[in-house]
């Protein structure tokens, strides 16, 4: 299917007068309309809720819009914390999923009365020390082994630093019954990206077992199941959409055959994050330079530190050529920013219309861990977020960092330098 960009090159013209080039924008209507569809998907069960999972586009402007939606937020860190609790969110619209946890990351999120995630049985203990405990708490699984899907082996469990196992989960919820906590939830995140309709009902068959064999061995109040992020998006222009209202029915099925013969009626969390935003997000640039030497360079104004998948995972991202969307491919460049790292590449060998020096290039499905993944390697600077709104007006939601930005830090050197 052919990615067409969210913006056209006149409206991109219009911003980029304002906001000079490079700058992530993002498209309300195509966040909004995500959400209320994986919403209605899931509106058979009645405690459904999606905690956004906040690393993935940290903008408060942002969260905001998904709070209107009905969402909370996934956490995972002292100011991701901060930021939810500055945009309005508190008490169960707050999920605090992290692993290697300090004790003041813990203390925040219990004084916001997020629901808290323990990522090892250890950490009951951990809490325990630091305040009186909730009512709920939340566990993180590890399966071991590898997970797969049909005949694909989608992930290694087994070599995963996340969650504990299932006699470490069943000890300490005996443990925290033990001392006073009621209700439990439990969670497991076992494979990223995942395109295909099954990632969802395959973990919920695996966490509703779960929840029915650690409900025998405890007693305990399974009060919900957190399926947590993994859902993706379509990068390449061959991938297909996830079809969320399947995936929404045949997680339903599961939960038929499965939790409601047992008289259990927990409450389904998600903690989605790219499925959530990556495709209303997008990287503008702007190309500024042409080589040619063993082969054709396109050389950009943004570079990975705006966006940095494709060095360090070599993601695709596809990338459009603004006013030349219907113009057939007829070079092959690598498209590149100026980064002293050879890896610095947002495309190899990529066909495009033929392209020159001031183009503006759409590089697609930045919405979801590309800004939020910036750094300040080389130098560069972080790029300012645009929101295009409903109505066609846009918003500078993020500034583009300036060098008083990156010298922040040095003022304990105050007049030496
Ligand atoms: C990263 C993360 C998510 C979101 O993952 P996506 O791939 O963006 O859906 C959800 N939960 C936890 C605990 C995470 O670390």
């Amino acid at each position: 299917m052919a990615k067409r960009p969210f913006a056209s090159l006149e409206k991109i013209r219009e911003i980029a007068e304002i906001h000079p080039t490079p700058f992530h924008i993002y498209d309300e209507a195509g966040i909004r309309k995500t959400a209320r569809d994986l919403l209605s998907a899931f509106s058979w069960n009645k405690g459904f809720k999606e905690f956004f999972a906040v690393k993935a586009l940290p903008n408060p402007v942002i969260l905001n819009i998904l709070k209107e939606e009905g969402c909370g937020v996934d956490c995972s860190s002292y100011t991701e914390l901060l930021l939810a609790k500055a945009v309005g969110f508190k008490g169960s619209e707050v999920m605090f999923s992290s692993n290697v946890t300090p004790k003041e990351d813990y203390l925040l999120a219990r004084e916001l009365g997020a629901y808290i995630n323990l990522d090892d049985a250890s950490d009951a203990d951990i809490v325990t020390d630091l305040f009186p405990l909730p009512k709920t708490m939340c566990l993180r699984y590890n399966p071991g082994g590898t997970f797969a899907i049909g005949n694909t082996i989608m992930d290694n469990p087994q070599d995963a630093k996340y969650g504990m196992t299932e006699e470490q989960m069943v000890e300490a919820i005996k443990k925290l019954m033990g001392r006073g906590v009621k209700h439990f939830g439990i969670h497991a995140f076992l494979s990223s990206n995942t395109l295909t309709d099954y990632y969802y009902p395959i973990l919920a068959e695996m966490m509703f077992l779960l929840a029915v064999r650690v409900k025998k061995a405890t007693g305990a109040d399974i009060s919900f199941i957190n399926l947590s992020g993994g859902i993706g998006i379509p990068y390449m222009p061959e991938d297909e959409k996830v079809d969320i209202f399947h995936v929404g029915r045949k997680v339903k099925e599961a939960y038929e055959s499965i939790l409601v013969p047992e008289g259990m009626e927990p409450s389904i969390f998600a903690e989605l994050g790219r499925f959530m935003t990556g495709p209303h997000g997008a990287l503008v640039t702007r190309v500024v330079h042409e080589k040619k030497i063993y082969k054709d360079y396109l050389g950009v104004d943004a570079c990975a530190a705006d966006l940095m998948r494709p060095a360090m995972y070599g993601a695709y991202h596809h990338i459009t050529v603004l006013g030349k969307e219907d113009e057939a491919p007829a070079n092959k460049y690598d498209v590149t920013g100026g980064l002293c790292e050879n890896n610095d590449k947002f495309a190899i060998d990529r066909m495009l219309p033929k392209t020159e020096i001031g183009d503006l290039l759409f590089i697609h499905d930045t919405g979801a861990h590309g800004f939020s993944m910036g750094y300040n390697y080389n130098g560069k600077l972080r790029s300012a977020e645009i929101l295009l709104k409903e109505d066609g007006s846009f918003r500078l939601i993020r500034r583009a960092e300036t060098p008083d930005d990156y010298f922040s830090t040095l003022d304990i050197l105050c007049g030496e330098y």
